[in-house]
């Protein structure tokens, strides 16, 4: 029997994507060798990646003047590679410290160049954003920094900035594909697939291919996005397993409808479980409502006791990753697109359950 699978990242993947996966994985559709054997030039692969790029730009109408493609590295790599190629020399950029994943990234450009700090968290603990009506990019700022889904202290973005002529860059690694986004709205969108797109291993990239005129140009090859752009991400070898999970996570997106099929399904599952922690006196939500997050819904128990408990006594139900990140403590259910509604709704009856006894 499968666990539910409540894990931040590498989390659960759609069933019928692993069979798919499982069915091919030797001889894909009769072609005599397994994709992961194919060559990334031309044949089986380019043909199989053609197709994604075209489903990734159709999920979300992503205009033609933006680049897509795939990298290596995590998320990780881009908290680097976005100062490397944007924050020149004598220039700053605006960063949103957010909590843990935007705060790495602003740490990271601070050691490239100079980093204005427009919104700090720190006092809140990082339970709440700033009203996206608020937030004005600074006087000749390179670029505005912000991630859309804070995965570990669980608040999410529900509308942007407008920066104006200020490109406006987000890690969504997160929360990319739980909803619609105006993909116009911003000069970059990256992040890991790990969560609601497919295996660990590829980073997706999306950029406004005249960002590429501000960036640094004598970058090392793999720094300098234009070298990955002009290539559509096969500059050098890309991380092939991931993509072609990644490409029937999308079908599989696409037959499930779309983005906006995503954010229906998003809402009904984070509501069973905010709806737990709102009627009780026991569970309590740490975060701003006006931001809590649909991907990661994090919550606490009236003792650390009761959570370790809560921990051990799930996952005798079959439920597991429900242990909150170590820096934070607590609980956090991730609830990516493929996780099924039937698991959100055992979650939420395992909590009252859980309550019950022990409230
Ligand atoms: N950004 C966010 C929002 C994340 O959740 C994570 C990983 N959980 C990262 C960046 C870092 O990703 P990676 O481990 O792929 O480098």
């Amino acid at each position: 029997m499968r666990k539910m699978n409540f894990s931040a990242g590498p989390s659960v993947m759609p069933v019928e994507v692993l069979e798919e996966l499982q069915k091919n994985l030797v001889d894909y559709h009769g072609k005599g060798l397994s994709m992961i054997e194919a060559s990334h030039r031309g044949g089986v692969f380019e043909e199989m990646y053609d197709e994604c790029l075209a489903d990734f730009r159709s999920i979300l109408s992503i205009p033609d003047d933006y680049d897509v493609y795939f990298l290596g590295g995590g998320a990780t790599l881009q908290f680097t590679m976005i100062p490397m190629n944007f924050l020149l020399k004598g220039s700053h950029a605006d960063y949103l410290k957010t909590g843990s994943w935007a705060n790495k990234a602003a740490d990271d450009a601070e050691k490239i160049g100079n980093v204005n700090i427009l919104f700090d968290g720190k006092d809140s603990n990082y339970t709440t954003l700033p009203d996206p009506k608020s937030v004005k990019p600074s006087e000749g700022s390179s670029y505005l920094y912000l991630c859309s889904n804070e995965t570990i202290g669980g608040i999410e973005w529900q509308d942007f900035p407008t920066t104006g002529d200020v490109p406006l860059i987000a890690d969504m690694s997160s929360d990319f594909l739980s909803r619609p986004v105006d993909v116009s709205k911003f000069a970059m969108i990256y992040g890991g697939v790990q969560k609601n797109l497919g295996p660990a291993g590829a980073v997706f990239v999306i950029m406004r291919h005249d960002l590429l005129d501000k960036r640094n140009p004598d970058l090392t090859a793999y720094m300098d996005y234009a070298k990955h752009a002009k290539n559509k991400g096969l500059y050098n070898t890309p991380p092939v397993f991931s993509i072609w999970a990644v490409s029937l996570v999308l079908k599989w997106i696409k037959a499930n409808g779309g983005a906006e099929g995503m954010l229906k399904n998003a809402i009904e599952k984070s509501g069973y479980i905010y709806d737990v922690i709102d009627n009780s006196d026991f569970y309590r939500s740490p975060v701003d409502k006006s931001c809590r997050s649909r991907m990661n819904v994090v919550f606490r128990c009236p003792t650390e006791e009761l959570e370790a408990k809560f921990v051990e006594e799930s996952k005798k139900e079959g439920m597991i990753g429900l242990k909150g990140h170590r820096s934070v403590g607590g609980l956090r259910a991730s609830l990516y697109n493929a996780l099924p509604m039937e698991d959100a709704a055992s979650l939420a009856a395992f909590m009252k359950e859980f309550e019950r006894k022990n409230g």
